[in-house]
């Protein structure tokens, strides 16, 4: 299974990075983990736009979803016709929210070009991958996610404060890809966003191999950010996220 970094800018596009978008990819299997604003244009880098084999969206704030309304575009009127359709797992709500923001009537919305699908908590597969998904802690409907394929895992943290759903999804992963957002200071609101040290303790709770840090935002000291990570009891390795980057876990 391979892993490529498309976007990882915190809450909107960075000067360096379109905002969340992963792909991953086995046998031959293309999936992308969100698709955040400005990712379909990098994307385009390291795959060719219509070789997508499946979308899962962790929630519909716009940095992790809005690129779906240009995905639509793209596959519907391509001069040699639409092309066929693909799931797009998501929150439930998902399609008429994304035709409320392309500005197309509800129905039938974008069904045309995707076959939406309502996460639930649980696991099932989608294509070679086995995917677990489980509620994490942010104001609206968000999902984590734990990918295992060929004895590999990765978990995405997606959006999310502390979180005890995200440590079971994480146990013993290959690679944890995990968010941050603030910087430590005093008074920072729970239930939100993880600061890095948090992302860094629940890597160490959960026993993953390895931390990535990601949902950079623009505004932060990155250094500082590795740095407060790397400050905690986690030993693994622990590196931040860069648009174009690629690994194999494990
Ligand atoms: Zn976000
Ligand atoms: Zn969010």
């Amino acid at each position: 299974m391979r892993l490529t970094i498309i976007g990882c800018s915190g809450s909107f596009p960075g000067p360096d990075s379109p905002a969340s978008s992963y792909l991953l990819e086995a046998e031959g299997f293309r999936l992308l983990l969100d698709l955040g604003s400005g990712s379909l244009g990098v994307l385009q880098r390291h795959v060719g736009l219509y070789d997508i084999d499946a979308v899962c969206l962790s929630h519909l704030h716009a940095d992790h979803c809005l690129d779906l309304c240009a995905y639509y575009v793209a596959r519907i009127f391509h001069p040699d016709g639409p092309r066929p359709r693909i799931p797009v797992y998501a929150p439930g709500g998902a399609a008429s929210r994304m035709a409320q923001a392309y500005g197309l009537e509800e129905s039938p919305g974008m069904v045309e070009a995707f076959e939406f699908c309502t996460l639930t908590p649980g696991s099932q597969r989608i294509g070679p991958f086995q995917v677990a998904t489980a509620h994490v802690n942010h104001p609206v409907e968000t999902f984590g996610f734990r990918l295992e394929h060929a004895g590999r895992s990765i978990a995405y943290s997606a959006d999310t404060g502390e979180s005890a759903a995200l440590l079971e999804l994480a146990g013993g992963a290959d690679l944890l890809l995990c968010k941050t957002s603030f910087l430590e200071a005093p008074g920072l609101p729970s239930d939100l966003h993880l600061t890095a040290r948090q992302a860094a303790q629940h890597a160490a709770r959960a026993g993953v191999g390895r931390l990535m840090l990601t949902h950079l935002v623009p505004w932060n000291d990155q250094a500082r950010t590795l740095e407060e990570a790397r400050g905690s009891s986690f030993t693994g390795p622990i590196s931040l996220a860069a648009s174009g980057y690629s690994l194999e876990p494990g």
